[in-house]
């Protein structure tokens, strides 16, 4: 078993496709094992993203994330990176397969609806960044 943190981002919360990413994930055998909704600080989203903070979209990114509510998840399964990261899609809408979420739904390269871990690593530093132990069942 694999864990993985996903996020429906702002534009995805407003276009109320919430249940849309959730009903995707379990219908490839996901398990949501941890669910909330809250709203990112900028400073949080700088946080979240440190690792693109030399990339040119790093500021317009943390503003686009901190604009509204997000909703985050711990999704469980196997192979769940991988899985996740096939069900939203490549990073750029235009790029992305058609059926995935971000090819359905997205409306550019920054606002294209859902996060996913890339990585155990990163998984490593995400979850934990939204969730305690207790909170992940
Ligand atoms: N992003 C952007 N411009 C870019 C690349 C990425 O605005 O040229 C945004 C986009 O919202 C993306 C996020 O930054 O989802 C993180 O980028 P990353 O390369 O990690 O893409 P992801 O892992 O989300 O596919
Ligand atoms: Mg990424």
């Amino acid at each position: 078993m694999e864990r993985t943190l996903s996020i429906v981002k702002p534009d995805g919360v407003k276009k109320n496709l919430i249940g849309e990413v959730i009903k995707r994930f379990e219908q490839r055998g996901l398990r949501i094992a941890a669910l909330k909704v809250l709203k990112l600080s900028k400073d949080d989203a700088k946080g979240f993203y440190i690792v693109h903070k030399e990339r040119p979209f790093y500021e317009s990114l943390t503003s686009f994330m901190s604009e509204g509510p997000i909703v985050v998840m711990v999704v469980e399964g196997k192979n769940t990176i991988k899985k996740v990261r096939e069900i939203m899609g490549a990073t750029n809408p235009k790029d992305a397969v058609p059926g995935t979420i971000r090819s359905d739904f997205a409306s550019d390269i920054e606002h294209n609806i859902v996060h996913g871990s890339d990585s155990k690593e990163s998984a490593s530093y995400e979850i934990p960044f939204f969730f305690s132990s207790l909170e992940i069942q």
